[in-house]
């Protein structure tokens, strides 16, 4: 079961959801992995301390052409979609932009003079904690200068497969890393706030779940900030709303100081417990 917490607006409290449903799972499920999927800015290690186990880097294949073996006929410039080769024939020069290839392989299998190889760079790397109990974190994170995290985020949410229950921290917006993040996913928990900013937000991530016809559930966090509206929205639109979390500053200190509101508060605990049974109820809901 794969569960991913994602938000389209940043800093509407997505890793405080999903460290906090990790508080609860922890308890319960036996088989269990969170994934960071933020890979350009991973902090979950930030609230979850594990004993690292292992990282494995990965790498890109990134094509290298020989100016002195080209013929400069062009071919690999107008296959690669990316525009990521540059080639001026008069003064000799056929280079690729390291930023904008996306490591697709199409110019070195379309170059008839085989004046393309590839070598390999390291974009970023997977690292796996033990959480105890058996419980596990994978942390993807890229290096700096890499343009696209999406093959890491791909790599990290494969390296926890074998876990019954996977929660995973995806990285905010709705583009090529959220995409990457929420394909595969079982069921999407987005998390929102009761301002203009996040209702905007919420409803750009939601059109894009619905066009990958994956489940989901709205929390709205920091409820009692702004107004009803979104949760009147919710209904009216009769979109799961999973429940609330209170705006307090109680739950705000906790959680800036590092550490998990529902390991130290019970009402707290409670509440996690559950939104993590209406997640379940609204899975089950839906699949039946
Ligand atoms: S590998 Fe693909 S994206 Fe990169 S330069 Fe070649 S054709 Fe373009
Ligand atoms: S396809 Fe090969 S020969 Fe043609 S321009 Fe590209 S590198 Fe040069």
């Amino acid at each position: 079961m794969k569960i991913v917490i994602a938000s389209g607006k940043g800093g509407t409290g997505k890793t405080f959801v999903a460290t906090n449903l990790y508080a609860v799972a922890e308890t319960s499920e036996p088989s269990l992995c969170i994934v960071d999927c933020d890979a350009e800015e991973p902090n979950l290690s930030e609230y979850l301390n594990g004993t690292l186990l292992q990282c494995e880097t990965l790498n890109q294949k990134l094509p290298l052409i020989n100016a002195e073996e080209c013929t400069f006929c062009g071919a690999c410039k107008e296959a690669c979609t990316y525009n990521a080769i540059i080639m001026i024939p008069e003064t000799g020069i056929i280079e690729v932009m390291e930023d904008l290839c996306h490591d697709c392989g199409v110019c070195s299998y379309v170059c008839p003079s085989a004046a393309i190889h590839e070598i390999d760079k390291p974009i970023g790397k997977i690292c796996s904690m033990d959480l105890g109990n058996h419980h596990r974190m994978i942390e993807t994170r890229t290096y700096l200068g890499t343009s696209s995290p999406v093959p890491v985020i791909k790599k990290g949410i494969q390296a926890a497969k074998d876990y019954a229950l996977c929660l995973m921290d995806a990285p905010p917006g709705i583009s090529c890393p959220f995409i990457a993040s929420v394909e595969s996913a079982d069921y999407v928990v987005l998390v929102t706030e009761p301002t203009p900013f996040g209702w905007n937000d919420l409803k750009l991530s939601i059109e894009t779940l619905q066009n990958m016809h994956i489940n989901f559930g709205v929390i709205i966090n920091r409820a009692g900030l702004g107004n009803n509206d979104i949760k009147e929205w919710l209904n009216e639109q009769q979109y799961t709303c999973l429940g609330e979390i209170p705006f307090r500053r109680d739950l705000a200190e906790c959680y800036s100081s590092g550490r998990i509101p529902s390991r130290e508060m019970p009402e707290i605990s409670s509440l996690f417990t559950g939104l993590m049974h209406s997640i379940y109820s609204d899975i089950k809901r839906k699949q039946s």
